[in-house]
């Protein structure tokens, strides 16, 4: 294929080659990707970000829906032992909000009604999966500046925290207990947001590498 595209470019050496590195410029051709769905499916964060979304049966039509490819609604709900199209379109619409599955619709006939296709993104699923990494890395970040920019004081009997001026309002003093209040240490809470940010990135990184470049 590749030798074959080569020829024709040296063919079209000469006026033709302007023409072709425009075009190129202008319209990158997109790249089709491909996921590896067994990877992904054996990943937990996966299963659960599915099931929290769309429950136990939502995970069952989302996975059925990767395994055979696009099927028409009633079909579906019948392989899927569904008692009708009714009863598992609150499942394909759960998933639908995250745009996990995605449907076009048909008509057989002038006066037929509508048939539904649904057809299931798992590279959506990655995406979603590295949003929420991301989210959490956000939110760590925040956090680790918070926490080194502000003293925190903390009474050791009841474990509430005080920001600075807190503290001061209440002279160092538990409004709870009155126990004196104690500076606290917050370089263990950084370390752990910092080691929690590097594991969210190698989690990042593992699931950025389920998704390829097609090669035909
Ligand atoms: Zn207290």
């Amino acid at each position: 294929m590749a030798k074959k595209h080569k020829a024709k470019n040296v063919r079209k050496k000469g006026a033709g080659k302007t023409r072709l590195v425009k075009g190129a410029a202008k319209n990158p051709p997109p790249q089709k990707t491909m996921v590896n769905i067994n990877k992904l499916l054996s990943m937990e964060e996966a299963i659960k970000y599915v099931v929290d979304l769309s429950g136990e049966k939502g995970l069952d039509v989302f996975k059925y829906l990767i395994y055979h490819g696009p099927m028409e609604e009633n079909l579906l709900a019948k392989k899927l032992r569904f008692d009708k199209a009714n009863a598992i379109r609150k499942f394909l619409y759960k998933l639908y909000s995250k745009n996990l599955v995605s449907y076009t619709k048909k008509k057989k006939g002038a006066k037929a009604w509508y048939t539904y296709y649904w057809k299931a993104d798992p590279e959506r699923l990655v995406f979603l999966l590295k949003k929420e990494y991301e989210d959490e890395i956000k939110q760590a970040k925040k956090s680790i500046d918070l926490n080194k920019a502000t003293d925190f004081y903390i009474c050791n009997t009841c474990n509430r925290r005080y920001g600075l001026m807190e503290a001061l309002e209440n002279s160092f003093r538990c409004s709870n207990c009155n126990d004196v209040l104690s500076h606290l240490d917050t370089s263990q809470v950084v370390g752990d947001k910092e080691s929690r940010i590097a594991f969210l990135n190698s989690k990042i990184k593992h699931v950025s590498e389920l998704v390829t470049i097609k090669r035909r």
